[in-house]
């Protein structure tokens, strides 16, 4: 790993002398010990990525940075829209708006303890999960395009949560612009009856609390809703299902014809097919993924609403009264145009995060007003075994235009997991852990035994150490559902 120039402790650096074609340097984020143990895959993707029209500063990579399609996962690319920059789907991920929500109660660790199987169990049952589940939401085609196109204010136009929600939610919980007209009909077919489904593999649903020696900043942790010792919360985690898959699918298809022939792009690897930003296809890609972004807004928020039916059911309360609030919404896999300030001058960029969280600090427009003083909520998902966080958003993100880490990362293949460990026996052992867990199939928990993921702490570390963010509040897994 010779051809890494040490910047600092958490900052490693790849020169555009590295290959041909590199526009910028590419950066990647993390501890001396986090690089090394990372893919060889990763450092070849970033610099691919370093490649693409557009690029601006660096091609960048978080510290949970691991292999992906095209991009790392972790991966980071501002693009310079005014100067041919692209959009790449690769640079988004097929899970568009894959992305955490946190909502808090006021019930602490001992009421919830004795009622957890009983909790887990109604939220396994109302919560569908898994490869092609189906959701409960019945609504027509026609109406779906509405729900693309309005995203999470649909939901709570027909009852499926709380006005207030909405503001909690990145773009309030729907991205303008978004333009079912430019979504296939095998699109619309895949999305329409997943609305309110968790999905397989990694997304989850998980009951925390936040211990009382892991709420690092009380006064954050209390703007965010975390205001005692113990306070049990609920972090989930999925997207826009079959319905991006294929967005992201259709598009990658409609770049690679028109990349090179009609623009001249020569790219080092399909799976960075892309088409500028000003372009009529880019155009529609942008248009079509704003429909998949807000299917995810949308997706989390029935989701949200189920969770508040099962908790006012099991605690015999209602939601307002178990004071189910939302601390916030934000994705981890999308392209947004933004402004930031580029060697002194303002740029409008288009950022594309994929597994990677936008960050944003104080004071900046777009974060919630109640938050305007503290910085945007970041919310991290560890694994099932081990812990998560709630961070904020810090002034000096500034260097990744306001990125961070999404997860722990995987450090092993899921083929590798699943000959590791058992589910039936995982199952057991995380009881004895006090975390009472259900999956829709054993060897899928297997895949995601805490010990495949990198070491959150070590992530988060990382993380702050290079000022991309700043730790709130640790929170400790009680129980979990496995897509
Ligand atoms: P991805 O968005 O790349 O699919 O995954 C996001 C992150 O969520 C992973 O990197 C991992 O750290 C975390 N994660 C996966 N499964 C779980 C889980 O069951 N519980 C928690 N708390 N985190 C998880
Ligand atoms: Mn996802
Ligand atoms: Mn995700």
């Amino acid at each position: 790993m010779d051809f890494l120039e040490r910047i600092s402790d958490t900052i490693w650096e790849i020169p555009v002398s590295y290959k041909e074609g590199m526009r910028v340097p590419a950066r990647i984020y993390g501890s001396q010990q986090l690089i090394r143990e990372m893919d060889a895959g990763v450092f070849d993707q970033v610099t691919n990525v370093a490649t693409l029209p557009g690029i601006t500063k660096y091609a960048l990579c978080m510290p949970d940075g691991h292999f992906g399609y095209g991009f790392p996962i972790g991966g980071v690319a501002a693009m310079d829209i005014e100067n041919g920059g692209v959009i790449s789907p690769g640079g988004i991920g097929f899970d568009i708006n894959c992305g955490m929500r946190l909502v808090v109660t006021n019930l602490t660790y001992k009421e919830v303890k004795p009622h957890i199987k009983q909790l887990v169990d109604n939220l396994y049952k109302q919560i569908p999960a898994g490869v092609g589940s189906k959701g409960f939401v019945d609504i027509s085609r026609n109406e779906f395009r509405r729900v693309v196109e309005q995203g999470a204010q649909w939901c709570v136009r027909n009852d499926y949560g709380w006005e207030e929600d909405l503001e909690l939610i990145e773009e309030n919980g729907c991205f303008a612009g978004a333009d079912a007209s430019k979504i296939s009909d095998r699109a619309i077919d895949r999305g329409a009856n997943q609305i309110g489904t968790l999905g397989s593999g990694n997304h989850y649903l998980e009951v925390q609390v936040a211990k009382k020696e892991h709420i690092f900043d009380p006064e954050i942790a209390e703007t965010f809703g975390i205001t005692m010792p113990d306070q049990v919360v609920i972090m989930f985690h999925c997207g826009s299902r079959g319905f991006g898959h294929q967005v992201a699918t259709d598009y990658l298809q409609t770049f690679l014809k028109v990349m090179d022939s009609k623009y001249g792009i020569k790219i080092l690897d399909r799976e960075l097919a892309c088409a500028p930003f000003n372009s009529p296809e880019g155009q529609a890609y942008f248009a079509a993924m704003k429909c998949g972004i807000n299917m995810s807004f949308a997706n989390r928020q029935v989701i949200l609403h189920r969770i508040r039916e099962v908790f006012a059911r099991v605690f015999g309360r209602s939601a307002r009264d178990l004071g189910m609030n939302m601390v916030y919404d934000v994705a981890h896999n999308t392209a947004k145009l933004e402004q930031h300030k580029v060697d002194g001058k303002e740029r409008s960029l288009l950022v594309h995060r994929k597994g990677s969280t936008r960050a944003f600090g104080p004071h900046m427009t777009d974060v919630p007003k109640q938050y305007q003083a503290v910085g945007q909520p970041v919310i991290i998902g560890g694994s099932m075994e081990t812990g998560s966080y709630l961070l904020a958003g810090v002034e000096t993100g500034a260097e990744t235009f306001f990125s961070t880490a999404h997860g722990s990362g995987r450090t092993m293949s899921r083929t590798k997991a699943r000959k590791t460990w058992r589910g039936e026996q995982l199952q057991k052992d995380m009881a004895a852990k006090g975390i009472y867990v259900r999956s829709t199939s054993w060897s899928g928990l297997a895949e995601e035994a805490g010990a495949a993921y990198k070491n959150i702490d070590d992530v988060i570390a990382a993380t702050e150490l290079a000022g991309l963010c700043k730790r709130v509040v640790r929170l400790t897994p009680i129980g979990n559902i496995k897509g």
